[in-house]
């Protein structure tokens, strides 16, 4: 406890006012994150739906629940009812399927698109005519439970801070043109997610708005 209370407020003091903290809470118990709660920590990432599904009910109601790992299509429905970010929508089949599922909640739910930028071999991501493809599908008004909030990405794994602020670099290029071309009078296109444990601080450098921290606030997983 008070090893995680000087981690959240030593992270907590180097994020600039306009970065928001997603506490990555996978892999770790249901104390440890009322834990985090209790020191004033609202955002939780996880990666898995059913840890996700499990978590929330034993949990405060006022967490929001940030889906942050590949989300099959077959699974939305379990996290519909109360997800506040999902931040990992890599195609168009499956912003179709948290449209429908979010009608059926009664709710829109927040998106994030996220944007292949690494070097390295990554299943998931969208390119950039991915990208155009579902922002045209979007702006013609068919998705009416969804909201696409913003982008995000993870850079490449490795040593080089030069390839990672690379990385960070392009996908701020690709938020900025994005928000030009399809949002130009919404406000409401804000979300850069990119930055974790180990490359947050050249995340922020490159302008993201949301960093993802598991490791450097809870220990190795
Ligand atoms: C696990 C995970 C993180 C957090 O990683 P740490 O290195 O522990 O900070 C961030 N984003 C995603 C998508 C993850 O799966």
């Amino acid at each position: 406890m008070e090893m995680l209370s000087e981690h959240v407020s030593y992270i907590l003091q180097e994020l600039p006012p306009h970065v928001t903290l997603v506490a990555v809470t996978k892999t770790r118990s249901v104390e440890l994150l009322r834990e985090a709660y209790d020191l004033g920590l609202r955002d939780f990432g996880e990666n898995r739906v059913q840890e996700m599904a499990e978590k929330q009910p034993l949990l405060p109601s006022d967490i929001r629940w940030h889906q942050i790992g590949h989300l099959q299509t077959n699974k939305v429905k379990y996290i519909a009812p109360f997800v506040h970010l999902i931040h990992s929508v890599d195609s168009l089949k499956l912003l179709n399927e948290i449209d429908r599922q979010a009608a059926r909640n009664n709710r829109i739910i927040d998106v994030l698109l996220q944007a292949y930028i690494a070097m390295e071999e990554s299943k998931f991501g969208l390119d950039e005519q991915e990208l155009t493809e579902i922002l045209n599908v979007y702006n013609q008004g068919n998705l009416k439970n969804v909201h696409i909030c913003g982008l995000m990405g993870m850079a490449t794994f490795t040593d080089s801070d030069r390839i990672v602020r690379n990385e960070f670099a392009a996908l701020k290029t690709t938020f900025e043109q994005v928000k030009n071309e399809f949002f130009p009078d919404r406000e409401n296109f804000a979300i850069l997610s990119m930055g974790m444990s180990g490359d947050y601080h050249i995340a922020i450098e490159e302008g993201s708005t949301m960093v993802r921290i598991g490791t450097a606030l809870f220990g190795e997983r």
